[in-house]
């Protein structure tokens, strides 16, 4: 039985007069819910003497996303500590929960061979494309309530306050909510499993793939009573024809849109990623004896590639060359569209009293214009080779790993930037023009699901843009913003 709700009392009436009149809903419609069951897990009583339609609304996009949140955040298989990985105990009962607010969405729901949740609506036109819309069920290990959780109650509460407006049944597509199963990674080691099924992009080897305690995925699958046969998840790919568009609601992971005093912002891409190792070798030696000008340390020359590489990615401009189609926008530096990272350095024999004889690091470069990203890859490398050229030290660069950027749909985006700011006007915010548009630096099921279908994102502030920890928060307002604006984006669809 869930805990006591509480009432909200700080929507002010002259904010709820700017909501649209769509939601003035008859005392008819609010009974007829009540009646229907549609609240009977809230132990509060909506009474219809004293709340209107705009107000039931508010209630199911606000209050019940926040306890809902709270709740999902309480399934875990941690002791003290939120941890929900791929077909553990919690996840089946994170299931149980998810599904039974799907279905008071007015959902039909079931569980596929991987153990993706749906939850489903059918629109007036069977033929229209489907519209998706999921995030992830699974965490992290000492996770917070809000990252994959968010964008799955956000979208049930927009789904569920289409149905108390009586408008459910009057859209024109198929909306599916999707809670994929798995996208942190951390029990197998494998990201996406449950959106790279659906989008037919899941490797048949994942099958034999183990964990720590040496199950395979097909063991785990089979475990948990599902198929656990490469067949039976290849069947989980949907026809590309039959899918019209996935939308993700997230929380942003990052400061940038606390930092802009905006509760939403919309996902222009998903960066691309060049991961580097780069290898430094100096001549060894005593760090007493030899002289400095005839020393050739690797450890200074790193020290002074470290910069380069900081340098190169806070002013590319000043690096390269005219004719490479390096445009950066004037808000570049806010949004983060270039960032580069060494976060690893290792030397050889790593002693105090020894000059080293070889330094290795890493360097991590994600933009969301592969262009700009294999533009800084070649430059990074010609200077690299400059500098240690005059420091007489050899340096070696290995390419570990690419992966390209994902595109967000700008149909989708424009449509999302409406919803927002048709959002922000509802709750009476100012400077409703002000959607700013982000850049995600990490990854999420839209990366696998854009291999099935256009893809757009909504990014949700995040205190201190601090994510993958328990003191991950989203104030009650801005989840009441996502949720109302992807009720805003479903309506055009009414
Ligand atoms: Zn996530």
């Amino acid at each position: 039985m869930a805990a006591p709700l509480p009432r909200r009392t700080s929507v002010h009436s002259s904010q709820r007069k700017i909501l649209p009149s769509a939601f003035t809903l008859p005392w008819l419609v609010v009974v007829l819910s009540l009646v229907g069951g549609a609240f009977l897990a809230l132990p509060f009583q909506v009474q219809s003497n004293e709340v209107d339609g705009e107000e039931l609304i508010t209630e199911i996009l606000r209050e019940e996303s926040v306890h809902r949140l709270q709740q999902l955040g309480e399934v875990t298989d941690g002791d003290g500590y939120l941890e929900r990985t791929f077909l553990s105990p919690a996840s089946f009962r994170a299931l149980d929960l998810v599904r039974d607010w799907m279905q008071d969405a007015g959902l039909t729901t079931w569980i596929d061979q991987i153990g993706n949740l749906h939850g489903r609506t059918e629109g007036n036109n069977i033929t229209a494309p489907t519209l998706i819309i999921g995030s992830h069920l699974d965490t992290v290990i000492d996770a917070g309530k809000y990252d994959g959780s968010l964008g799955i109650i956000c979208a049930i509460s927009a789904l569920k306050a289409l149905k108390a407006s009586g408008r459910l049944s009057e859209l024109r597509r198929q909306i599916e909510i999707i809670a994929f199963c798995d996208e942190e990674g951390v029990r197998f080691q494998s990201t996406f499993l449950g959106s790279a099924a659906i989008s037919g992009s899941l490797p048949p080897a994942i099958m034999q793939v183990s964990d720590k305690s040496g199950r395979t995925v097909q063991d785990a699958l089979k475990e948990a009573n599902f198929e656990g046969s490469a067949e039976s998840l290849l069947q989980l790919k949907y026809d590309p024809q039959s899918v019209g568009g996935y939308i993700e609601v997230h929380i942003e992971q990052g400061p940038v849109l606390e930092s802009l005093g905006l509760p939403l912002g919309v996902v222009q891409g998903i960066a691309g990623q060049t991961r580097l190792r780069v290898t430094v070798k100096g001549v060894q030696g005593h760090a007493g004896t030899v002289p400095m000008f005839m020393r050739q340390d690797p450890m200074a020359a790193a020290a002074e590639l470290i910069l380069l590489v900081e340098d190169l990615c806070k002013h590319p401009q000043s690096y390269i060359a005219r004719g490479r189609q390096y445009h950066p926008s004037a808000n570049e530096a806010t949004t983060g569209m270039l960032v580069c990272t060494v976060g690893q350095i290792s030397s050889w024999p790593s002693a105090s009293n020894v000059i080293p004889g070889q330094v290795t690091f890493s360097v991590d470069i994600r933009a969301v214009d592969d262009t700009e990203r294999e533009a800084i890859f070649l430059e990074l490398g010609k200077r690299l080779q400059k500098t240690c050229e005059r420091r007489h030290v050899s340096c070696s660069l290995e390419r570990k790993h690419d992966a390209e950027a994902v595109h967000c749909d700008p149909e989708l985006n424009s449509k999302l930037k409406y919803a927002v700011q048709s959002a922000m006007k509802s709750m009476g915010v100012v400077q409703v023009n002000d959607v700013p548009l982000l850049v995600s630096g990490a990854g999420h099921d839209a990366i696998a699901m854009s291999r099935l279908t256009k893809v757009g994102m909504l990014f949700v502030r995040c205190r201190g843009g601090i994510s993958h920890s328990p003191v991950e928060y989203v104030m009650e307002d801005d989840v009441w913003a996502a949720s109302l604006a992807l009720l805003k984006f479903l309506q055009d669809m009414v």
